[in-house]
């Protein structure tokens, strides 16, 4: 069974731990239609996606995690997010790039955080993220252990046709798992090979990885990318740069174009639609008024 971008749960029948591996494909491709990343911005592009893909598929309520990393490195800004059903969308900005750039020299001074946003909860969790120059992986492994204090390996791999990753967390309780075993474990999913991804997330994989051990393996579920820009979005952009900015370009070009840093859709407003776009505005405003 084909079983490409998604992502498959699971827990070990004889110890207190749950997994999931993830394997992006077509969402993968989709993420990357129209941007030229330098490879190694792209490598971390997509052990971003295999993260947040494996956060996100851990929530128990509706909402999104977003993961982003800024900085005045080469690595400019990353921007990764992931509803709770599974919809992905990510883009990087880079600027000066070297050729087999180092993961450090990418994000040297960079923040970094993960955003847990619970929709109809109060307020967002924001846990900053202490980044490791050795890896996202190992910067994602610090978040876990101080922020969430749940304790988790991860393994994230990238490469040109596939993306994913394994994340293992010990679940709460009395019973954990021994130092011997969560160590086994370790070392088990750092063997993960991006070519092994090839068929996608498979229970084979699983077996493969974890030979010595019972698994109980949930059903596959899928992921898609999905962008949630929308045109009603793009007018409050507009709305927010103000009519006399909009104007302006407006005039230059007789036509605005905005285009999402995601997907790649360009929306298109002319003399028309910038009028109708701020006369909604003061409709809205006497709205309020009345
Ligand atoms: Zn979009």
């Amino acid at each position: 069974m084909a079983v490409k971008d998604s992502v498959i749960p699971f827990v070990f029948e004889s110890m207190p731990v749950r997994g999931a591996l993830v394997q992006l494909d077509d969402a993968w491709q989709r993420m990357r239609d129209g941007h030229q990343y330098a490879p190694p911005v792209m490598d971390v592009l997509g052990n971003a996606a295999a993260a947040t893909a494996l956060i996100a598929q851990s929530l128990k309520f509706d909402g999104s995690v977003t993961l982003q990393v800024s900085g005045d490195g080469p690595l400019r800004m990353l921007v990764m997010q992931c509803t709770d059903s599974l919809d992905i969308r990510g883009m990087a900005i880079s600027r000066d790039v070297v050729e087999g750039a180092s993961f450090a020299e990418l994000v040297s001074g960079a923040r970094c955080a993960v955003t847990v946003d619970a929709g109809a909860m109060e307020r967002p969790y924001q846990g900053i993220v202490e980044i490791s120059p050795e890896s996202l992986t190992a910067s994602l492994e610090n978040y876990f252990a101080q922020s969430v204090q749940v304790p988790s390996h991860l393994a994230l791999v990238s490469g040109d046709g596939h993306c994913g990753g394994i994340l293992l967390q010990q679940m709460p309780g009395e019973k954990q798992a021994s130092e011997d075993d969560w160590r086994r474990l370790a070392y088990l999913i750092a063997t993960l090979r991006v070519d092994e991804l090839a068929d996608g997330a498979t229970p084979n994989l699983l077996s493969k990885l974890f030979a010595e051990d019972d698994l109980r393996v949930f059903s596959p579920r899928s992921l898609r990318f999905h962008c949630r820009c929308s045109q009603s979005k793009v007018e409050e952009v507009l709305r927010f740069l103000g009519e006399s900015e909009t104007r302006e370009a407006l005039a230059e070009k007789g036509q605005v174009d905005v285009t999402c840093e995601y997907c790649g859709k360009t929306r298109s407003f002319d003399p028309v639609d910038v009028s109708r776009v701020f006369a909604a505005r003061v409709l809205q405003r006497s709205n309020v008024l009345h």
